[in-house]
């Protein structure tokens, strides 16, 4: 069998409770209280298969998870997965304001530092809903410190997609930002889906291999992703929408499985190696290219 193992990967984890992801019970946050928290148990048994094959993951936090649940998010940290955020209140980016998109950024980012003494330097959007229509999100996310973001999935789904953005790592316009999308395969003239989440619960293990080959023949890393409750089999909450039914749910007892196989097939690292990795191999910067400093350092405090 031919060895892909010496290309880099990224296994990413948007830590977030089953119903923060639900497009129903997402916006109504008065209600998340009434919910059961499941988001620990499901994290702790993500952490103890990555530990199995001592893989070291990227952990997008929830803001709102990080300040209900300090010790869980201490945990990932001293296991050695890296750390960034996820929005406070998991709203879709092309939904809100600009300013009202900065205030997610400056809470989720604070609610970080508070238990980890730094600020993050990754981020992903809610829903990867960052797309044609709110670009500027990169500004914002450059004027808080973040050095890469992974918030861009090139294909078209019923929530979200932004299919005419590149498939590989990339600069986006005018930004020093590095943009980090969800990977896709090319076939038959379209960018098809793969990364994780609902894609690797309903697509047989064996294609799922196939398609990280296939990028890492490349020369390209894959960008997976998951999310703590796509493992918790046990969690059942009737009141979803049929959508909700099949994106939510279908497959879950075939994740855990799947996780033993990808590990034991693939190479990862957390995304802040990805990126100095990308950083090297880039042509070195024009003149008078320069990172502002990030606002929460010149107003920390
Ligand atoms: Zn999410």
């Amino acid at each position: 069998m031919e060895s892909t193992k010496g290309t880099v990967n990224c296994f990413t984890v948007d830590l977030e409770e089953w119903f923060q992801g639900l497009t129903s019970t997402n916006p109504q946050v008065e209600r998340w209280p009434q919910f059961e928290s499941r988001v620990v148990p499901a994290t702790d048994l993500l952490l103890e298969i990555l530990r199995a094959y001592n893989v070291k993951a990227t952990f997008f936090v929830l803001g709102h998870v990080a300040d209900h649940h300090p010790q869980l998010i201490e945990r990932i940290g001293a296991d050695g997965h890296e750390l960034g955020i996820h929005g406070y209140y998991h709203r879709f980016v092309h939904r809100m304001t600009r300013d009202e998109f900065a205030h997610e950024i400056e809470q989720s980012c604070r609610a970080l530092e508070r238990l980890t003494g730094q600020l993050p330097r990754g981020h992903r959007a809610p829903y990867f809903s960052v797309n044609s229509e709110c670009t500027w999100a990169f500004d914002v996310l450059q004027d808080f410190g973040i050095r890469y973001d992974s918030s861009v999935f090139p294909t078209r789904n019923m929530l979200y997609g932004f299919p005419e953005a590149p498939r590989f790592v990339y600069r986006p316009a005018g930004s020093n930002l590095v943009e980090f999308p969800a990977s896709t395969v090319r076939l038959a003239g379209r960018n098809w889906p793969m990364a994780g989440g609902f894609y690797m619960r309903a697509l047989p293990y064996g294609v799922t291999r196939r398609a990280i080959r296939r990028l890492n023949k490349q020369g390209e890393g894959a960008i997976l992703y998951i999310h703590p409750w796509e493992l918790d089999t046990e969690q059942h909450y009737t009141d979803v929408t049929p959508r909700e039914r099949i994106t939510h749910y279908h497959g879950r007892h075939t994740v855990e499985a799947k996780l033993h196989k990808l590990f034991s097939d693939f190479t990862f690292a957390p995304m802040n190696e990805l990126y100095l990795q990308f950083r090297r191999a880039e042509p070195a910067p024009a003149t008078g290219a320069f990172m502002p400093e990030p606002v929460l350092a010149r107003v920390k405090g």
